[in-house]
């Protein structure tokens, strides 16, 4: 199938983008890496009357730190942010998590906000930007606007983004304690298929061993990516022993709400989510404790 026609036009700078975007309506569509949109409008599931080219905008592109913060642009290729030696160091959980994005070709075009923005249940940025409780910065000629993430996922392929809002940037913040470890777990049917189900989790731990702080999140067993804040919140103050974390992690059959599909039935994906939960602390308690590299 081909996509139906549409208008095309090639922008240069955020000032333009979002004026082109009050201009035109809710029928443009920003396009960036074009690694979903481009499919979606070659099966007609997408129609949009314009679609507004980002990849000239070179100030959407770019990786720093401010203060505690990871910042990534936009507009920033999913290639280049696994690649960047200031995501490893600052959040590693992320550069592991990129490693599951796609394949290398689909790394290379697709970007950072692209995969916010299409809030695929089961994608590997969104759940990360959930797990660390990232805020996104969106831009429209209204001005600017602060987006904690668990405001910004709404539901599947969803976010609270305005039609003439453009994503500009997003912030991940930084876990400064040397006493913190990482873990990133998913199941697919194939290597870098979308996952049937993953799960992310952090945590820090204090001069005893115990668990300070904890966050962990799943991804494709729910609409969004979702916290699990009972198991968080059954967990910090433990030493996070095995037992523990497992009979948590058996708590959040009420939370979530898989789906099923040609892959899996949704027991199936309840299962697997509830196991990488359960291995992803376990990584992040043994990367704290300086066991797992
Ligand atoms: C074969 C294949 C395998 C894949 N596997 C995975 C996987 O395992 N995990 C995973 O997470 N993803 C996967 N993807 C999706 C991939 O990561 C996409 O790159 C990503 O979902 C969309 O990013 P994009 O830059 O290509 O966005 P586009 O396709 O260009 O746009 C997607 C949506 O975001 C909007 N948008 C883009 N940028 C902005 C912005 N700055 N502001 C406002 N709106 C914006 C667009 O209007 C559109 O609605 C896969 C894709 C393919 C083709």
């Amino acid at each position: 199938m081909k996509a139906a026609p549409f208008d095309y036009v090639r922008v240069s700078s955020i000032d333009e983008v979002c004026q082109v975007l009050a201009d035109s309506g809710e029928e443009a569509r920003i396009i960036a890496g074009g690694q979903t949109l481009v499919p979606l409008m070659a099966m007609r599931l997408a129609r949009p009357s314009l679609l507004i080219d980002i990849n000239d905008v070179s100030e959407l592109s770019g990786i720093s730190v401010d203060g505690n913060d990871l910042v990534i642009k936009a507009g920033t290729r999913q290639a280049d942010a696994l690649a960047s030696d200031i995501v490893k160091s600052n959040v590693p959980l992320l550069a592991d998590a990129l490693s599951h994005v796609g394949h290398t070709q689909t790394r290379n075009r697709g970007t950072v906000g692209g995969s916010l923005v299409n809030a695929d249940p089961s994608a590997e940025i969104p759940l990360i930007a959930q797990t660390l409780d990232a805020v996104i910065v969106a831009r429209s000629t209204r001005g600017d606007r602060t987006i904690p993430v668990n405001e910004f996922l709404e539901s599947a392929m969803a976010t609270t983004l305005a039609p003439d809002e453009c994503l500009v940037e997003a912030h991940f913040p930084i876990w400064a304690s040397k006493n913190t470890g990482f873990g990133f777990h998913e199941v697919s049917i194939r290597d870098s298929d979308f996952a049937l189900a993953a799960a992310a989790a952090q945590v820090t731990l204090n001069r005893k061993g115990n668990c300070e702080k904890l966050n962990v999140a799943i991804g494709g067993a729910s609409p969004a990516a979702l916290r699990l804040t009972i198991v968080e919140e059954e967990l910090v103050g433990t030493d996070l022993g095995d037992d523990a974390i497992k009979a948590a992690c058996a708590k959040i059959g009420d939370l979530i709400d898989p789906q099923a599909d040609v892959h899996a039935d949704a027991a199936y994906r309840g299962r697997v989510a509830k196991v990488m939960a359960g291995r992803a602390i376990c990584d992040s308690r043994d990367r704290a404790k300086g066991v797992l590299q």
